[in-house]
């Protein structure tokens, strides 16, 4: 495993529309150990392919320690309610804002082995859902902040 290189806000990279994966190959594999690390190395709950620089719909997501999700094609299928809470992201350093999401989502992907699984998340897993998907297509944190402070 390697800890990669975390791209910043300004970089094009984190506005561009990914690709999907179409075949998971051993470097798919490899990017998803690389990207747990980088992101636990970071201290962070969840990292999108963009961050660090690879236009591909592949993300990971810890909440819990312990409990890795790795999404491939991560699609949200349903969701419910809303929550408001604060929002930081790895690539925009000492900031943080305050974003609506839903309370529960589902979200449909593939696993490291090609097969199809949902998994719902609530509240603080939710937001972390909605946060990384959003990186896929583009989509910022700050986009979307009602307000936005530094820490
Ligand atoms: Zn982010």
């Amino acid at each position: 495993m390697a800890k990669l290189k975390i791209v910043k806000l300004g970089d094009d990279t984190l506005r561009k529309v990914c690709r999907p994966v179409d075949k998971i190959t051993p470097r798919i594999l490899t990017l998803l150990d690389d990207m747990a690390e980088t992101m636990r190395a970071a201290e962070g709950v969840g990292l999108a392919a963009p961050q660090v620089g690879v236009l591909r719909r592949v993300v990971v997501v810890e909440v819990e320690p312990g409990n890795l999700i790795e999404l491939i094609n991560p699609k949200i299928i349903a969701y419910s309610g809303t929550q408001e809470g604060s929002e930081g992201c790895l690539s925009i350093p000492g900031k943080y804002g305050t974003v609506t999401r839903p309370m529960h989502v589902t979200v449909r992907a593939l696993n490291r082995h090609g097969e199809t699984f949902d998994i719902t998340g609530s509240e603080f897993l939710a937001r972390a859902f909605c946060h990384e998907i959003d990186h896929l297509d583009g989509k910022l944190y700050i986009d979307i902040a009602t307000d936005i402070e530094s820490n």
